[in-house]
């Protein structure tokens, strides 16, 4: 390892070249490249299997499923939802000509708080879309019992939670719908793609329809689709990366394990533990600076730290209500929002992969400590 080595906050999950060859040649011979290939077919069964959910359709990413699932629910109106989340979330209401309507975080866990929900609902609300930040499930029983009171649907952004169980049972079950992001910077990714996860046949149809410009047969167009169709490449080099995937979140387990032995007494420095009953996917590593326990602030220590050649993220950091589309928002005022304010301003994600090395680690506990 050389002194201007580079250790990045994540580092894809890459399947096993000459495989993914043997695989390739198996599609040129075929000449199918895309349109619901075997491939394709394949990947969703076992992506299903794996997830210990009854259907999974794939998308080309994971913005895709979002808007596609509001389109498929016909939300209109107003969506409550998180600003602690990558910018994708809220985009998906805009381009369905939604307003997003932002409630503050639970400190805990960095999710939407339940109870600040029903304060936000207007006779305009028609769904909540919550993400589970980090990949640490939401209160699904909770916000599923407020929806139910108002008649609201949930979609949830579960780009994060990819393989996350409670007590034995996907968290990818809850609510309407949930959409994953398979991108190259998540636990598992096929480069770019995604999916959505749906509880019963005829949806999944519907969905299928959808992501395929609506078509229903050769002639038959039955809604105003997209493209969001995934190719036979992507789909051969998921099921590859399927296969491994357990393997690479076990060693991001063992990262996670390392940090906190070495980060638990530091004074200033606090992160999250894992959650009684819960399979986590170890996706991310986010600690949270006081600065005036710490004697640095956040932003001196993610310098400090990348000048060395550490390369943490400011994930999520700004916060989506401070971005211009979304700042003018009555929801988006600071004051409404402290909570996510306080965790945006303070965190930063560790580098977290399969592939960093004790050497990795040490030196990124190291570069902390000093
Ligand atoms: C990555 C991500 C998305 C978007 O996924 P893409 O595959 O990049 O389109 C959406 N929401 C969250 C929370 C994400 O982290």
């Amino acid at each position: 390892m050389d002194n201007n080595h580079q250790i990045t906050v994540t580092s894809p999950l890459l399947p096993d070249l000459d495989e993914f060859h043997q695989l390739l040649k198996e599609i040129w011979d075929s000449k199918w490249i895309t349109n619901n290939g075997s491939f394709h077919q394949r990947l969703e069964k076992a992506l299903a299997e794996y997830l210990k959910v009854p259907y999974v359709s794939l998308f080309t990413n994971g913005t895709l499923p979002l808007i596609t699932a509001l389109q498929a629910l016909r939300i209109t109106g107003e969506v409550i939802t998180t600003p602690y989340s990558f910018v994708a979330t809220t985009h998906s209401l805009w381009w369905n000509g939604i307003k997003p309507v932002f409630v503050d975080i639970d400190p805990a866990t960095g999710n939407i708080d339940p109870e600040k929900i029903e304060a936000a609902i207007t006779p305009k609300t028609t769904a909540i879309m919550p993400v589970h930040v980090y990949g640490k499930p939401c209160d699904t029983k909770r916000i599923q019992e407020i929806a139910d009171k108002y008649g609201l649907k949930v979609i949830y952004d579960a780009a994060h939670a990819f393989g996350v169980e409670v007590n034995g049972e996907s968290i990818l079950n809850a609510g309407d719908m949930s959409t994953l992001s398979f991108h190259a910077t998540k636990v598992y990714n096929t480069i770019e793609g995604g999916a959505m996860v749906m509880h019963d046949e005829k949806t999944k149809k519907r969905i299928d329809y959808l992501k395929n410009f609506g078509f229903a047969g050769e002639t038959e167009v039955v809604a105003p689709g997209i493209n969001s169709k995934v190719d036979e490449m992507r789909s051969a080099y998921g099921l590859l990366n399927l296969r491994q995937v357990d393997d690479a979140i076990e060693a991001r387990h063992q990262v996670a394990v390392r940090y906190r032995e070495a980060l638990r007494d530091v004074d200033g420095i606090t992160f999250f533990d894992d959650m009684p009953g819960v399979k986590h996917n170890y996706s991310y590593f986010p600690i949270f600076i006081d600065a005036d326990k710490f004697g640095m602030t956040r932003d001196e220590l993610y310098f400090k730290m990348r000048d060395n050649g550490v390369l943490g993220r400011r994930y999520f950091y700004p916060l989506i209500s401070e971005f211009t589309t979304y700042r003018g928002l009555p929801s988006a005022a600071p004051d409404n929002l402290p909570n996510a304010h306080r965790m945006a301003d303070t965190v930063i994600c560790l580098p977290m992969h399969h592939a960093l090395s004790d050497a990795d680690v040490n030196k990124i506990i190291a570069q902390i400590k000093r």
